[in-house]
Order: C-alpha cells, then sequence, then structure tokens
C-alpha cells in the first residue's frame, strides 16, 4: 500500500491544530483543533471531512500536549485513520523559528531537535511548543518520518543587506541578532500561487505578498525567492497588526522605561499585546473597526488610516526594492476579506502602476470559487493586484510529501 497521506501539526503554546491530507489529490480527510491544553475546560473539536460527518466537541482537561496528541490520534482512529495506518507518508510539523540553520524542510532527527532547541531564545513562546509536539508525535508513532517546516526558511535567501541590522556587527553576530521573518510558508505558496495565476512560472515572476491577518507581514519575492520582509527578528517589526505595534523609534522602549517608569517586560507586553490596531481603538478585529468607522467612530477611523498607511509604505518600498513589479497579491483574514482596506492601501498608487477594479475588489465570490486567487486590478493593468487564499496547512503538507518521497524508504526513521 502506498503511503499518500500527511498529518500536518500546528502545535502552539496552549493549542494544537491538525489536518490530515491526501496527496494523491490534495484533498482534506480530517481536521480538528485541541484548546487551552493545560486548563481544566480544554476542549478537542474535531471535523471528519472526507466521510462529511458531523463536528464532534467534547470537553476534556488535557494536562499536555502529549494527552492531547492522543486524544488527536483516537478522533483520527474513530474514522479509520489510525498514525499506525500504513498509508501515513509523514508528519509535517510547522516550526517557527529555524535561525539561519534551517532553510528547507527537514527531516526531524535528535541533532535537528537539539538545533531547534538552541533556537529557544530567538522565539521563546513558539520554539518549545513546536518541539513538545515533534517530540510526542515521535513517541506516538516511532516509525513514520517526521518532518520540521519552519516559519522563517522561505525568507532564508534574503541577501545580507536586507537581513542585517545597522548595528555593531560583533555584538548582532554573537547574538545572532538579525530579520529572519515570518509567516513564509505563507508567503511562499501565496506567491507562487500569484504567479500561477498570471500564467507564470514562480521564476519569472515579482510579486508583493502581504499577509494580513492577525499578525501580519509583507515580503518582495523576486522570481520565487524572498529578497526583503516586514517582520524581524520577531514578529513584532514591520506592519501594523492586531495587537502588535510594528514599526515603531527603538527609543520609545527606553523611553517607557527610563520616563514612564515601565518595566521590559512591561513594555514587552505593551508592544506585543496591547498596540496596534487594539491599542488605537480598543479592537483587534478588523470586521469591528469597519462597523465603527461606518457609524463615524473617530478611533476607528484613525486606527484604519495608520494601518493603512503603514501598509501602503511597505508596498512603495518593496516596489522599490523590485524594481519591476508583477504581481500585488493580498492574503489572509483581512487580505482575504477586507475590500476596504486593499481599496486604501492601493489609492493614488496609479503613478506605480497600481490599480484597482473596483467591483472586482467588491465581489465575494461564493461556493467552490471562494478559496480561489482571483484578480481584482482592471484587464491589462500593468501590475496585477490579487486576492489569493493562503493554505499554510497544504504547504505544510506538500514540502513534507516532496522531502520524504525524495528521501524514500530511507526517510522512515
Ligand atoms: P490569524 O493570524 O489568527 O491566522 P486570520 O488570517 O484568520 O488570522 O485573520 C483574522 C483576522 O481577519 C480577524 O481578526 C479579522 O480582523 C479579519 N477578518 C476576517 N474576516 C473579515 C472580513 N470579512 N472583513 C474584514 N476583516 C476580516
Amino acid at each position: 500500500m502506498t503511503a499518500t497521506r500527511v498529518l500536518v501539526l500546528n502545535s502552539g503554546s496552549s493549542s494544537v491544530k491538525y489536518q490530515l491530507l491526501e496527496m494523491a489529490d490534495g484533498s482534506r480527510l480530517a481536521a480538528g483543533i485541541v484548546e487551552r491544553i493545560g486548563e481544566k475546560q480544554s476542549r478537542i473539536s474535531h471535523s471528519p471531512l472526507a466521510s462529511g460527518g458531523e463536528r464532534r466537541e467534547r470537553a476534556e482537561e488535557f494536562a499536555n500536549h502529549e494527552a492531547a496528541l492522543r486524544a488527536v490520534s483516537r478522533e483520527l482512529e474513530t474514522d479509520g485513520y489510525g498514525l499506525e495506518d500504513p498509508r501515513l507518508a509523514a508528519i509535517g510539523h510547522r516550526v517557527v523559528h529555524g535561525g539561519q540553520a534551517f532553510t528547507r524542510p527537514t527531516l526531524v532527527d535528535d541533532a535537528v531537535l537539539a538545533e531547534i532547541e538552541r533556537l529557544i531564545p530567538l522565539a521563546p513562546l513558539h520554539n518549545p511548543a513546536n518541539l513538545e509536539g515533534i517530540t510526542t508525535a515521535r513517541t506516538l508513532n516511532p516509525r513514520v518520518p517526521q518532518v520540521a517546516v519552519f516559519d522563517t526558511a522561505f525568507h532564508t535567501t534574503m541577501p545580507e543587506h536586507a537581513a542585517r541590522y545597522a548595528l555593531d556587527a560583533a555584538t548582532a553576530d554573537e547574538h545572532r541578532v538579525r530579520r529572519y521573518g515570518f509567516h513564509g510558508t505563507s508567503h511562499a505558496y501565496v506567491s507562487r500561487k500569484a504567479a500561477e495565476l498570471l500564467g507564470k512560472d514562480p521564476s519569472e515572476a515579482n510579486v508583493i505578498v502581504l499577509h494580513l491577518g492577525n499578525g501580519a507581514s509583507a515580503s518582495a519575492v523576486r522570481a520565487g525567492r524572498c529578497v526583503d520582509t516586514s517582520m524581524g527578528l520577531t514578529p513584532l517589526e514591520g506592519l501594523v497588526m492586531g495587537t502588535r505595534s510594528g514599526d515603531v523609534d527603538p527609543a520609545v522602549v527606553f523611553h517607557l522605561v527610563r520616563v514612564a517608569g515601565m518595566s521590559v517586560d512591561g513594555v514587552d507586553e505593551l508592544l506585543n499585546k496591547r498596540s496596534g490596531l487594539m491599542g488605537l481603538c480598543g479592537d483587534n478585529d478588523m470586521r469591528e473597526i469597519h462597523r465603527r468607522v461606518e457609524e463615524g467612530d473617530e478611533a476607528a477611523k484613525l486606527a484604519f488610516d495608520v494601518y493603512v498607511h503603514r501598509l501602503k509604505k511597505y508596498i512603495g518600498a518593496y516596489c522599490a526594492v523590485l524594481g519591476r513589479v508583477d504581481a500585488v497579491a493580498f492574503t489572509a483574514g483581512v487580505g482575504e476579506n477586507s475590500a476596504p482596506v486593499r481599496r486604501a492601501a492601493l489609492e493614488g498608487m496609479e503613478g506605480l502602476g497600481l490599480r484597482l477594479d473596483d467591483a472586482r475588489n467588491e465581489a465575494r465570490p461564493q461556493g467552490p470559487d471562494s478559496g480561489k486567487p482571483r484578480l481584482i486590478s482592471p484587464e491589462g493593468a500593468r501590475v496585477a493586484v490579487a486576492v489569493v487564499p493562503t493554505d499554510e496547512e497544504l504547504e505544510i503538507a506538500q514540502q513534507t510529501y516532496a522531502l520524504v518521497s525524495e528521501e524514500g524508504p530511507g526517510a522512515r526513521r
């Protein structure tokens, strides 16, 4: 029996999201999430997608990731997809930080685990949970290959002048301070899909990708390779996000510590959790902000304007970085759904060849077309503007499957 299925695991600090995909046709067999791991009210929600069965939800105390993954395994078994199933080719894990070491998806062994551990200081919230997911999955099924797919990997092609901060070089090197970038799986997938939409090979297209979810980042992709991105050492830099400030003068931190008497941890929390749209107007959901703007709410209008102004600056900067732009691609929750954000971000940029077709921008495709990439620029525009729904799970599954297919049975460790 050929092994053509991939289980994708995204292990966060208190949740595990998973999808089981059939790589023969890219279909999803099952998906679910375990939430509030480590709390009394943890729960699992599982959807048996292939059979079209009802979603199953269960509250149970999952003390740790191992308990959570055992529950995932039981749910999958109920649908006939146990982790022992010989049709399972591999488990693909999302890993947030791969530093400079990991430039591509990597088959997990003890040395790889040790390196991911060494990167914990660069991603203290994410890498420990990602590691726990991998070690638990290995315990549950030691025979199936485990593949780590890194959020940073797509950005490792950035030239040194884009990755370097203008800091004392010895200090930066000693402490590994540089631009790493995140959301790489999404930027890779969306830039490739945007090129396909234009009928081009990714190696022939220059694309600006705007991943606008709760976290948000932009990237400049030349001929399929990332040449710049807005997130930096951590996901805090760059665009205005749901609760993160994005770019600020670094001296804001000194000011808040020295003058306002805040602790470093307090400033960290302020910039990551109480800033961005939330800090500006008290809401981090763009839908709510649109509703408030309609009602004439000034704080919401300012939050929207600050968000869009930053976005416009990055689009302009990446036009300059790329020189020639073939496509601008909007993706993730805000990018895929908010016509007002797309319109405002591109307003007045005709001089750079960026134009929108209002009817296309406002259209909301339904049914099977809703998940497909679509153009929102007018026919014949110099730069194509597109909405490209992202699919990080599919990308992780494809990268995982490609790696284990390439490695052959030797991949089974
Ligand atoms: P995450 O970064 O958590 O994966 P998503 O990519 O799912 O986030 O994006 C979530 C955000 O998308 C929400 O917070 C909301 O602001 C935005 N969003 C979702 N639907 C809409 C919509 N119809 N209009 C505007 N914004 C939307």
